[in-house]
């Protein structure tokens, strides 16, 4: 009787692991704990593994009293003491974006830690402190010895720690003139000084000082919107998640900085997203200024070692904010109370490689699975957050007036149909009226900014005689044209040939460069506003950090008139001597073959006229189009958010579009096409056995982008209702079928990108 007591005692507890790991990607092996190990092994260890005939690192995802495995089970080998283990909060959030965006647990679980702490490369740094060992010791050695020469520099120690208090060694030596380590040692070993180890953090911030600010009083439509953020950390909201559309400059980042406070007055930590791009010194600085030190920067730009002493000073509990971009996320927090998401319209919210989360959407789905309240902040929401404002899945709170009651920037649309034909010596590029403009700028010593906007658009070679358009024999895209190297350049896959000066097709001379660059505008530029000062902004130019933050400080210094940019220059800038914003061309991102098109037109107008009048002279914006009448241009002209929204979504649901149905892109790519088509059909046709009458599928096929790196690509697109068992089937058949050599496929659920 006792013995099978003592048998069921042993079965108690926990004592099978259920373990991922790196080379099985999506599989759970289950391992015995062994008794020594038990209790110490959680949720998120990180464990080796007997694998076959070796050894392997892994995650262990849950754990459980038995297992359904009918063999004799191996056991946990050991705990990788040394390297960090995923907080158990996170490891739910990992197995929840394995399954909704269909990726591995594997590549989920990896996500959550960042590579510099994952790796256990890396080390804290330490320092030794020196401090004085025995007190009264030491006051009677100083007594005693205080006259004889051959002890001065023991003397000069001892008194240096004695009035100085501990200290490292550079501290040490610059206050004894004659420091001598052996002296040093000397008085170690008598145990008159003693030396302790110190955490050194790796300094993350730009500049050390920064003037405390206070929380400032509210204007009527802050307070508003504070009242409900405070219900919804209290819980007393009906949604966790509240979308703050607030036009620039109404006072946002104002609205987080006092709900942050909010949250740590309730002993929580508070989680800030913001785009790469916004984190500037100046967002930087805004968030020291209120909380100090107390605060973690997670910039992309902080090296391994900086990154790993960040995240051990939140997973030890030492901040309590953490701001960053897309991965700030997963900073592992045990008492979140609030993720901030602010622009939480933009792309680049959406990681690009696996797992393809949004982390718009992965931050509310941790508000949720933690208790945390989540704001969305925007000038211009993206169609989804508006829709699940507008049906109640989201509180929602508006900010329409500018701080201060400045006026927003004055707003003209330029007909460029009128300048069709484009008169000798004049470009076209410029319209008459945008260029009074800017000579007036300078002649009144103020500022322009000229936008272009160039995404999936370049200056392409086209030969006029027989049109012929030169093309990356790679990838399906015109090669784009640089005036300044004469040569012709692929924007996918890097590669470059010498620019042509007779066409190769048809070897006539007339070869036309289309389109316009931001390179060509500027050429034109320097002669038309002669002789103002000009710097040009894009990703051609700008190819460190650096060149990026030396334009900007010479603008901002006045030593520039003009600045010409593309989507780099559209977002974020404050520079109060901007009076003017020309829109070239208003049209372009209007083309592209995308559902989002007009949304994001509409969000880059809205932003680009953001960056004129910042200061206290009112600004204005000229948009140059050739589709006045177009609703996008129209309403992002008359700053009607609303009105675009209700003619945005209108479109979606008749579409049968996002925020209507969901999407999801599956992405085949291969070199042998005839390979490639066979392997898309038959995975298509396996699909189609989880299709109901509420999904829709297009496809296989090609991608609009039709090759990149030689690579063909077709894909899937798959839009409808109700997907949970269609995603099931896709992840098994990406996850665990095999797949021919030479092809890889990849899901892109909720894709941003159609291209
Ligand atoms: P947004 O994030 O919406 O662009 P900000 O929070 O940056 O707006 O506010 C714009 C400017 O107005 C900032 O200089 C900010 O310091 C100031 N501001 C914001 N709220 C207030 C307030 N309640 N009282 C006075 N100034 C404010
Ligand atoms: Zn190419
Ligand atoms: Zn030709």
């Amino acid at each position: 009787m006792p013995l099978k007591g003592l048998d069921k005692i042993k079965n108690m507890g926990n004592s099978v692991a259920k373990v991922i790991v790196d080379i099985a990607l999506d599989k759970e092996f289950d391992y015995e704990i062994p008794i020594e190990l038990q209790g110490r092994v959680k949720v998120g260890t990180m464990v080796s593994v007997p694998f076959g005939n070796s050894r392997r690192d892994g995650y262990v995802l849950s754990l459980a009293e038995n297992s359904s495995f009918d063999g004799k089970l191996k056991s946990l080998l050991g705990i990788c003491g040394d390297r960090a283990h995923v907080p158990e909060q996170l490891v739910t959030l990992g197995r929840w974006m394995a399954e909704y965006y269909c990726c591995s647990q594997e590549q989920a679980i990896r996500s959550l830690l960042p590579a510099a702490v994952r790796s256990g490369k890396i080390k804290p740094r330490k320092r030794k402190i020196y401090r004085i060992a025995d007190r009264d010791a030491a006051q009677s050695f100083v007594a005693i010895n205080s006259a004889k020469p051959s002890a001065a520099l023991r003397v000069d120690l001892l008194k240096a720690l004695l009035s100085g208090g501990e200290q490292p060694i550079e501290t040490l030596k610059a206050s004894t003139p004659a420091f001598s380590n052996s002296s040093l040692q000397t008085l170690i070993r008598k145990g008159l000084i003693e030396i302790s180890e110190e955490l050194v953090r790796r300094d993350v911030f730009f500049e050390s000082k920064v003037i405390a600010t206070q929380a400032l009083k509210p204007s009527q439509e802050q307070a508003h919107a504070l009242a409900l953020i405070k219900k919804m950390l209290n819980h007393e909201t009906a949604s966790h998640v509240l979308l703050l559309l607030g036009v620039t400059n109404s006072g946002k980042t104002e609205v987080y900085l006092q709900s942050i406070a909010m949250a740590l007055e309730q002993g929580k930590s508070a989680i800030v997203l913001v785009p790469e791009i916004s984190l500037t010194p100046q967002t930087v600085r805004r968030f020291r200024a209120r909380f100090g030190d107390e605060l973690s920067i997670l910039h992309s730009r902080l090296s391994d070692g900086e990154r790993f002493d960040e995240w051990n000073r939140i997973n030890n509990g030492e901040v309590k904010i953490a701001v960053g971009a897309r991965s700030a996320l997963f900073a592992p927090f045990r008492n979140l109370g609030l993720i901030i998401v602010d622009e939480e319209h933009e792309s680049s919210y959406k990681q690009s490689e696996a797992p393809r989360y949004s982390a718009r959407d992965v931050a509310i789905m941790r508000g949720k699975l933690e208790n945390a309240a989540v704001i969305l902040g925007s000038a211009t929401p993206a169609a989804e957050s508006a829709y699940n404002a507008s049906i109640g899945k989201f509180l929602l709170s508006r900010m329409t007036e500018q701080v201060e009651n400045k006026l927003p920037a004055h707003i003209r649309i330029v007909d460029q149909r009128l300048d069709e034909e484009p008169k000798p010596g004049k470009s076209g590029f410029f319209s008459p009226m945008l260029i009074d403009a800017v000579r007036d700028r300078m002649s009144r010593g103020e500022q322009s900014i000229l936008f272009l906007n160039r995404r999936g658009y370049a200056r392409v070679m086209i030969c006029e005689e027989c049109g012929f358009e030169a093309r990356c024999p790679d990838c399906s895209v015109a090669y784009t044209y640089s005036k300044m190297h004469e040569i012709l350049s692929c924007h996918l896959c890097g590669g470059v040939i010498p620019a042509y000066s007779s066409c190769p097709e048809c070897g006539s001379a007339k070869i036309r460069y289309a389109g316009l660059g931001t390179e060509k505008i500027e050429s034109v530029a320097k002669a038309v506003f002669h002789p103002a000062r000009i710097a040009r902004m894009d990703s051609d130019t700008m190819r460190g950090a650096d060149d990026y933050e030396i334009v900007l400080d010479r603008f901002r210094r006045g030593e520039l008139d003009i600045l010409i940019g593309t989507q780099m220059i559209a977002k974020g800038l404050h520079f109060p001597n901007v009076t003017l914003v020309g829109i070239i061309n208003a049209d372009l991102g209007l083309a592209m073959p995308d559902f989002r098109a007009s949304e994001r037109t509409f969000q880059l107008i809205t932003q680009v006229a953001g960056r004129a009048g910042r200061g206290d002279i009112r600004g204005e914006v000229i948009i140059q189009t050739r589709n006045p009448e177009n609703e996008t241009i129209y309403y992002a002209a008359n700053r009607d958010y609303n009105g675009f929204s209700k003619f945005d979504l209108e479109f979606r649901e008749l579409l049968d579009y996002p925020p209507y149905t969901h999407l999801i892109a599956v992405f085949f790519r291969g070199t042998d096409e005839s390979q490639l088509i066979q392997y898309a059909t038959d995975f298509t046709r396996a699909v189609q056995a989880y299709v109901h009458s509420e999904i829709k599928i297009a496809g296989p096929s090609p991608a609009p982008i039709e090759r990149i790196k030689g690579k063909f690509r077709y894909m899937l697109v798959i839009r409808g209702r109700k997907l949970k068992l269609l995603k099931q089937a896709l992840r098994i058949l990406v996850l665990h079928r095999a797949i021919p050599k030479g092809i890889d496929v990849y899901i892109d659920v909720d894709a941003q990108s159609l291209l």
